[in-house]
């Protein structure tokens, strides 16, 4: 194994050089930029907006997206101005100016989009008998996947006046419906009782964080207060979600779909055998999440969780970790693994490609950006010694990990991650890390961490999946009835809830509603890929952990980005994902650590042998 020297953090940044891009605001250099942004863009649509030879010849298309996929690498519709104003508004939230700045750049690059649609649009109308052609022509073997992805979804088309009419009544048959039960909800307020306890009148978006209060009479409160709105509210969220499921169910008639969950395998490039491989596995292994919340139980010394408890924290994670430490430690984690991903974070460091540290007016959150692919990847922190922002080091870096490995293998036109696979890097390093602060951590530090990872991956996975065929069986029975009661929903609800909760946790009177504020379920089918990501990572993890020479299999999948789809790409490393057995791996990861976690709780006394 070879050794890794320390990243200063002297030599480094802990805020972003955006000087990479521009010397500053303003940089005489992004006027010209924008200049030569519109004379690139220009010089591909004219090319090609007046012809059609590209739709017939298979060279003549090679020559296209050859130019198609160069002005993307390069330019596309706002080139570098874009990207740093956006980076800068993220930065500082506050400066008005900023926003004025991106919403000119913005505007000028949809303009352009507009204008540009055309080239992507006309390839989507090519011919079913052309299109086998152009799949098979030699000379387009660079582009076949990406070809590939787009008649996929043409299957499903309509003619485009048909398009254009469904688009515009889009809002009104079902995203408006949407909205106004989220915004309902969202103007609710009730008094609740505060963490410093007192009565307080608290917005509905707060009184949702306060259910996981370790302290009984908050959370108590906040669940009564909770309920309390979804029950006001079920009666219209009635009405929308069965207006909702008629408007889905008209689209999939015309469209032929003939799954209601098939669209959305296509759109995020998975076979649809193997999201029931997937969902088929995990539902077969809810007994994970069964024997984790009646250890839960156990540990906090209750008989049963009520339904709003189940995500309260147990034990104390008080130990801190510095942003320096965090990083020699992350550094540490991925030299161990790849030589390669340690150099790109210490690039990363080195390049100030990450912005640490809370500031005000800056982003709350975390996330990792890229834009074009000859730009350097940014990421964003807020860093402030948990070991929660220790493990979020890990998660972006995972996706700047990915973005890196996918430059340097693909073209631009295959830069970017399915959905289904998003979330490998990211909780692939994320795992990993957390192993390493397992190790040196004390037992008692070590069960709340154990006990806290479970409840994330029983969140991901099993409720994830249990939510995915809720979501089946009410367009099932939506179908068939042509019309669900709220009663009716939420008997359906319980079902499945129960299913991978076990008796550990009661289906508590008011949690018949929930599914009134489950918004993904109002985006149909979205929920298997937080499933996906992390079992696909997780059964990495097995096999590295068996054999550390299986990373260069997992590089190989971490670089190849949209060039195929996710099980053909498994399926050249001689990985079959629509075998159960993939999916089992991923599971026995998650059962180790659950039969680890009992171990140790009654190593320490914590609950009766
Ligand atoms: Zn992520």
């Amino acid at each position: 194994m070879p050794r890794f020297k320390k990243i200063s953090l002297k030599v480094g940044r802990s805020v972003w050089n955006l000087k990479l891009l521009f010397a500053g605001d303003n940089d005489p250099r992004i006027e010209e930029s924008r200049k030569l942004v519109e004379k690139k863009s220009y010089e591909f649509i004219n090319a090609w907006k007046d012809r059609t030879d590209y739709l017939e010849d298979p060279a003549i298309l090679r020559q296209a997206l050859d130019q198609y996929e160069f002005w993307k690498r390069q330019y596309y519709t706002d080139g570098n101005e874009g990207y740093y104003f956006w980076l800068r508004i993220h930065q500082d939230q506050n400066d008005p100016r900023l926003k004025a700045r991106f919403n000119k750049i913005d505007e000028f690059s949809k303009k352009l989009e507009n204008e540009s649609q055309f080239f992507y649009l006309r390839i989507a109308r090519i011919k079913p008998e052309l299109q086998k052609r152009f799949i098979e022509y030699e000379d387009l073997a660079k582009y076949r996947h990406f070809l590939g992805r787009i008649f996929a979804e043409s299957r499903y088309h309509l003619s485009e006046p048909e398009e254009k009419i469904l688009n515009l009544k889009s809002a009104t048959s079902s995203s408006n419906w949407t909205r106004m039960t989220a915004g309902f909800l969202s103007k609710e307020e009730r008094a609740v009782f505060t963490e410093e306890g007192k009565r307080k009148v608290m917005p509905f978006s707060e009184i949702v964080g306060l259910m996981n209060s370790k302290k009984k009479r908050v959370r108590d409160s906040a669940a009564k207060a909770f309920n309390d709105v979804l029950a006001k509210n079920a009666e219209v969220a009635e009405a929308e979600i069965n207006s909702v499921f008629a408007n889905k169910k008209i689209d999939d008639e015309l469209r032929g779909s003939p799954r209601p969950d098939t669209l959305r395998h296509v759109a995020d490039d998975i076979e649809s055998e193997v999201v029931d491989a997937l969902v088929e596995s995990v539902s077969r292994r809810f007994t994970i999440p069964v024997r984790y919340y009646a250890l839960k139980a156990r540990l906090l010394k209750v008989r049963k969780l009520a339904y709003h408890e189940r995500n309260v924290e147990y034990g104390k994670m008080a130990r801190r970790y510095p942003y320096p430490k965090s990083v020699d430690l992350v550094h540490r984690v991925l030299g161990k693994l790849d030589r390669e991903f340690a150099d790109i974070f210490a690039g990363f460091v080195h390049n100030g490609q990450i912005d640490a540290y809370p500031k005000k007016g800056k982003d709350s959150g975390a996330f990792c950006i890229h834009h074009l692919m000859v730009q350097p990847t940014y990421i964003l922190l807020n860093h402030t010694g948990k070991l929660h922002d220790v493990l979020t080091i890990a998660h972006e870096l995972g996706h700047g990990i990915n973005n890196e490995l996918i430059k340097k293998k693909q073209h631009a036109l295959d830069f970017g991650t399915p959905t289904s696979t998003a979330e490998v890097a990211s909780t692939f390093m994320e795992d990993f890390v957390l192993d390493e602060v397992l190790h040196a951590a004390d037992d008692e530090l070590r069960l709340a961490i154990m006990m806290q990872k479970l409840n994330d991956d029983v969140s991901s996975i099993f409720r994830q999946v249990a939510c995915y065929c809720f979501e089946q069986e009410l367009h099932k029975d939506f179908r068939a009835k042509g019309y669900l009661s709220k009663e009716e929903i939420g008997k359906l609800f319980q079902k499945h809830m129960a299913a991978y909760m076990g008796s550990a946790v009661e289906q508590s009177e008011g949690s018949e509603n929930w599914w009134v504020y489950w918004n993904h379920i109002r985006y149909f089918f979205y929920v298997y890929s937080y499933a996906s990501g992390l079992l696909i990572s997780k059964s990495l993890q097995n096999s590295v952990k068996r054999d550390p020479a299986f990373i260069v299999q997992v590089k190989e999948f971490l670089s190849a980005g949209l060039s195929d789809s996710p099980k053909n790409i498994f399926s050249r490393l001689g990985i079959d994902i629509s075998d159960k057995r993939f999916w089992d791996k991923g599971l026995d990861e998650v059962e180790n650590l659950l039969d680890e976690t009992e171990r140790l709780a009654k190593q320490l006394g914590k609950i009766k042998k």
